[in-house]
C-alpha cells in the first residue's frame, strides 16, 4: 500500500527561510496572513490531505467515475470528503472575503495545491475547477454575476468547470463552432457540443456552472470571435437557489488512462440559457484569466504526483534487499543490501529528490510573486510580478508536468517489477501525471507560448528581468568558496540560456519554423536553469543556517540540502549541453524531409 506524508519540513523551509513568506502580511489586505498563521493553515491542510484524500486515492482509481442517464457518480467516498473540504472553508482560501472567502494569499493555496495533487489528483479537479471559475468571474464578471455566483463558487455548494473543447477543436480554438445567439432579455442561447470537460457533471455539488466559449452571430472568425457565457445546469432562483434544469446535459464520459476519479464529460448544450462575461469577441480574454491560473495548478499536479511517487520509491529503496552493494556488503546479517545501495538507484533517487525540491522552490517563488502581483502598493513591483509570472507560467506548466511525469516513472523503475503492479500504488501516478503535459495547452504550445509570446514582449523585459536577478546572485556568492562550482554550472548553464535567446531572435524572425523548433528545447533549457537558481538560494540559506548550528534534525536536513544541489549542479545541470546542441541545429534537420517521404 503506497503513503504519503506532506513534506512539511522543506515547505517551512521554503516559505520562512528561502522566500520571506512573512513579506505577505506587509501587503495591504493580507495583515492577518503572518507566516505562524499560514502555517497554522497548512498544517491543517497536510493532515486533511494525508488523512482524508489520500486514502480515497487507490480506491477511487480502481472504481473510477460512473455514468448512468446523464448523471455521473463520482467515486465511493468523495461526497463526504467534499463535503467535508467545503465546511472546512477550503473551497473559498483564497477567495475574496467580499464574498465570503477566507482572503488568504494565492500562495498558501498553490502549496495546498501541490499536497491535494500528491493525496489525491482526482479530486483536487472538481475544487480546482472551481477557482479557476471564481478567478475568471472575479476579473471578467458583471457585478450582477458576481453578487449571484461567486457565494456559491466560494462556499462550495456550486462548482465551476471550463469548456473549451470540441471534437474538431482543441489547440486551434480560433475554429469552435458552439454557437450563442442573444435571447433578448439580457440572456443568450448557447449550442453545440463541448467534449472533455473535466467535473462536466458530478455528484458533489447542488448546482454546476460551466464556463462555455461561444460565437455570437456577427463574430470575426478566428480567435477574435469568441465569447465566454456562463450557463448553469440549474438556473438560480430569484432567492439564489438552483431552480429549473437548463438544457444543458452530460452525454457520457470518457474511459481514460488516469485520473479516474475526475469525470472528464461529453456536454451537450441545447439552447441553454447563458450570461455572458467580460464583453463580446473577447472571451479568449477572459477564459485567459482561467487558463493562466488552471496552467499554474496543472504544473503543481506535476510536482504533487512526482512527490509522492519519490516517496514510495524511497521507502522501497530501503526496504528492498537485493544483491549486494558494490564495495562490499552494508547489511551484512541479511541475504542482501538495501537497493538504495546501488548508485543506479541512488541515481534515480537524486535526480527525483533533486527536481521536485528545486521545481518546488520555483513554484512557490512564483506563487508568492502573483499575490505581489495583485497587492503591492508599489507599482514597479508589481510590474516586476507581472513580468516574471507571465514568464514562468508556461515553464511552470510544461516543465514541471514533464519531469514530473518523469520521475513518476522513475519511481516506478525503483520498485522493479512490484512498480508495475496496481497495489504498491506508483504505476498510478505514472498514469495520472501523464495528463498534465496535455491539457490546459499540451507542453509543446506552453514552449510556443514562451519563444513566440513571452520572449519578445515588451522588448524582451520579461526576459532580461529573469536574467538579471540570476545575474546579481551569482555576482553576489561567486566570491564565496564554498559555491564557487555551484555559480560556475550555474554560470555556465545562464550563458547558454542567453546565447539560445540570442540565437532565436536571429533565426525566427526570418523564419517561424525556427522557433517551433526549438521551442520545447528551449522551454527546457530555462526550466533547468530556473532551477539552479533557485537550488543556489537553497544552498546559501541552507549554508548559513548550518553555520549557526541548529539541532541535530535540522543539520540532517540542511546537509542533505546541501548534497542534493551539488547532485544538482553536478549531474543535472550539465544536461543543459544537450539542449543548446539541439537548438543549434535548426529547423532544417526537422523540415527538410517532405510528407510524402516519412
Ligand atoms: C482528461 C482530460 C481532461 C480535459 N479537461 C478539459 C476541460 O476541463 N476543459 C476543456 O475545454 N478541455 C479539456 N481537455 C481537453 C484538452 O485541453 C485538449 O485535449 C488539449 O488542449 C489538446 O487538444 P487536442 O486533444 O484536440 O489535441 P490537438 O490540438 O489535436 O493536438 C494534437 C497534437 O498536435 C500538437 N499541436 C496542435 N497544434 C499545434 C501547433 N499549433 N503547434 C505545435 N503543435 C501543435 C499538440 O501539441 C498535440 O501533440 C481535457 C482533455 C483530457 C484528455
Amino acid at each position: 500500500m503506497p503513503t504519503y506524508a506532506a513534506p512539511l519540513e522543506d515547505i517551512r523551509f521554503l516559505l520562512n527561510d528561502v522566500h520571506d513568506v512573512s513579506q505577505l502580511s506587509k501587503l495591504p489586505g493580507f495583515e492577518e496572513a503572518t507566516a505562524d498563521v499560514i502555517d497554522a493553515v497548512l498544517t491543517e491542510g497536510a493532515r486533511f490531505c494525508e488523512e482524508v484524500l489520500f486514502p480515497l486515492n487507490q480506491p477511487g482509481d480502481a472504481i473510477g467515475c460512473t455514468y448512468e442517464n446523464g448523471m455521473v457518480h463520482t467515486p465511493p467516498g468523495f461526497r463526504e470528503a467534499y463535503k467535508q473540504y467545503a465546511e472546512g472553508g477550503w473551497t473559498g482560501i483564497a477567495a475574496s472575503s467580499e464574498f465570503g472567502g477566507q482572503g488568504l494569499p494565492e500562495a498558501v493555496r498553490f502549496v495546498m495545491e501541490e499536497m491535494l495533487c500528491s493525496a489525491n489528483l482526482s479530486f483536487s479537479m472538481y475544487p480546482g475547477l472551481s477557482h479557476g471559475a471564481y478567478n475568471a468571474l472575479m476579473s471578467h464578471g458583471s457585478d450582477e454575476l458576481k453578487e449571484r455566483f461567486l457565494p456559491k463558487l466560494i462556499d462550495g455548494s456550486w462548482a465551476g468547470t471550463m469548456c473549451l473543447t470540441e471534437a474538431h477543436a482543441g489547440t486551434d480554438l480560433g475554429i469552435i463552432t458552439t454557437r450563442a445567439v442573444p435571447a433578448g432579455d439580457g440572456a443568450y442561447q448557447i449550442s453545440g457540443q463541448k467534449i472533455f470537460i473535466s467535473a462536466g457533471e458530478q455528484d458533489l455539488t447542488e448546482n454546476i456552472l460551466h464556463l462555455v466559449l461561444a460565437k455570437l452571430p456577427d463574430a470575426p472568425s478566428g480567435t477574435k470571435g469568441i465569447s465566454m457565457f456562463l450557463v448553469p445546469k440549474f438556473l438560480p432562483t430569484e432567492d439564489g437557489k438552483p431552480g429549473t434544469r437548463n438544457t444543458v446535459t452530460c452525454g457520457s464520459i470518457e474511459h481514460k488512462m488516469g485520473i479516474k476519479g475526475s469525470a472528464t464529460c461529453v456536454l451537450n448544450f441545447d439552447n441553454a440559457k447563458g450570461w455572458m462575461v467580460g464583453e463580446a469577441h473577447k472571451g479568449m480574454r477572459a477564459m485567459f484569466v482561467m487558463m493562466n491560473g488552471a496552467r499554474l495548478a496543472v504544473g503543481m499536479q506535476g510536482l504533487g504526483l512526482a512527490e509522492v511517487a519519490y516517496q514510495n520509491a524511497l521507502s522501497y529503496a530501503k526496504e528492498r534487499l537485493q544483491g549486494r552493494s558494490l564495495t562490499g556488503p552494508k547489511n551484512p546479517g541479511a541475504p542482501a543490501d538495501p537497493i538504495i545501495v546501488h548508485p543506479d538507484v541512488r541515481k534515480g533517487l537524486m535526480r527525483m529528490k533533486a527536481f521536485n525540491e528545486g521545481m518546488r522552490a520555483l513554484a512557490y517563488w512564483v506563487g508568492i510573486l502573483i499575490d505581489v502581483e495583485h497587492r503591492h502598493p508599489d507599482a514597479a513591483k508589481r510590474e516586476e510580478a507581472v513580468d516574471l509570472v507571465a514568464l514562468m507560467t508556461p515553464v511552470i506548466k510544461a516543465f514541471l508536468t514533464d519531469k514530473g511525469f518523469d520521475n513518476t516513472n522513475i519511481a516506478l523503475q525503483t520498485l522493479g517489477g512490484h512498480g508495475y503492479i496496481r497495489e504498491y500504488g506508483v504505476e498510478q501516478y505514472v498514469r495520472d501525471a501523464r495528463i498534465a503535459q496535455i491539457y490546459e495547452g499540451t507542453n509543446a504550445v506552453q514552449a510556443l507560448d514562451l519563444v513566440g509570446r513571452k520572449l519578445p514582449m515588451e522588448g524582451g523585459r520579461l526576459v532580461r528581468r529573469f536574467f538579471e536577478m540570476i545575474k546579481s546572485d551569482l555576482e553576489r556568492w561567486s566570491t564565496d568558496d564554498q559555491f564557487t562550482d555551484m555559480t560556475k554550472s550555474l554560470g555556465d548553464a545562464l550563458y547558454k540560456l542567453q546565447k539560445a535567446t540570442m540565437l532565436l531572435a536571429e533565426r525566427a524572425f526570418a523564419n517561424p519554423d525556427e522557433a517551433g523548433a526549438a521551442a520545447t528545447e528551449y522551454l527546457h533549457l530555462m526550466g533547468y536553469t530556473a532551477v539552479g537558481w533557485q537550488w543556489l538560494r537553497m544552498a546559501e540559506v541552507a549554508s548559513r543556517k548550518l553555520a549557526e548550528g541548529g539541532d541535530g534534525s535540522d543539520r540532517k536536513f540542511l546537509g542533505a540540502k546541501l548534497k542534493t544541489a551539488r547532485f544538482y549542479f553536478s549531474r543535472l545541470l550539465p544536461e543543459t549541453a544537450t539542449l543548446l546542441t539541439a537548438i543549434q541545429s535548426g529547423a532544417a534537420p526537422i523540415m527538410s524531409m517532405g510528407v510524402e517521404e516519412f
